[in-house]
């Protein structure tokens, strides 16, 4: 049975971290939606384009093909990319590129090819309200700013990105501010999602649970065929 999960939720919630574990529990394709404009960003910055030019970061558009690799590694323009795009200055600017609808509309275009044909666990913003409204499990994995903070700030210690505490949590509530008062799919919970907020949960637990409403819609699919 072909199953289509989304989780979305404000930045560095552990959305990635859940739903890659969960993609490798269950065999489903793991899709890191937010990579994609990550890809785009590093891309208009090795340009030397203004990110906060809408015109200008559009006009790119024909220029880039951005690849997500079952091992996780990111290609834009066949360029490793994957640690590039975790750094700072990437994630300070992806809001405004990720707030840009030529923009949207060509990497969702892409994303909902990838979820035509395999299960999939697809992570962003606005996975189960704009791009897969469909989807059978909807998530909105939510955690307390500082919460997220700290833990985004291990993450990139742990990856060799040097950053401070503070940095993070100004972009973290950057990002939040910015994606959800875009005007084209913004930020937001899907009426029809299961609110998870993970603050005092760990890894394993939240996963458990979204393994858990997975089945739970896998049964009740089963009984309706
Ligand atoms: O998920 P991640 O934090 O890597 O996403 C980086 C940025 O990409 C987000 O802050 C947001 O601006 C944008 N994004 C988005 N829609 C998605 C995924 C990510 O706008 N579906």
């Amino acid at each position: 049975m072909k199953i289509t999960v989304a989780i979305d939720g404000p930045a560095a919630a552990g959305k990635s971290t859940v739903a890659k574990e969960v993609a490798k529990r269950l065999g489903y394709t793991y899709i890191d939606t937010g990579a994609m404009y990550r890809a785009f960003t590093w891309y208009c910055m090795e340009k030397g384009v203004d990110c906060q030019n809408e015109v200008a970061c559009c006009a790119l558009i024909p220029e880039v093909t951005i690849k997500l690799r079952p091992n996780g590694i990111v290609l834009c323009n066949d360029i490793d990319v994957t640690r590039e795009i975790r750094e700072p200055r990437v994630s300070g600017n992806v809001s405004y590129i990720a707030s840009y609808k030529d923009i949207r509309l060509f990497l969702v275009d892409q994303q909902r090819n990838m979820a035509k044909k395999h299960s999939v666990i697809m992570d962003g913003r606005d996975i189960g309200t704009y791009v897969l409204p469909d989807a059978d499990v909807k998530i909105f994995q939510i955690a307390s700013v500082e919460t997220r903070a700290v833990r985004r700030y291990d993450e990139n210690i742990s990856k060799g990105i040097e950053c401070t505490l503070e940095e993070i949590e100004n972009d973290v509530r950057k990002r939040d501010y910015i994606d959800s008062h875009r005007d084209f799919a913004p930020l937001r919970c899907a009426a029809d999602a299961v609110t998870l907020d993970t603050s005092f949960m760990t890894v394993e637990e939240v996963v458990l649970k979204v393994i858990e409403i997975i089945n739970e819609k896998i049964a009740l699919k089963n009984k309706d065929e």
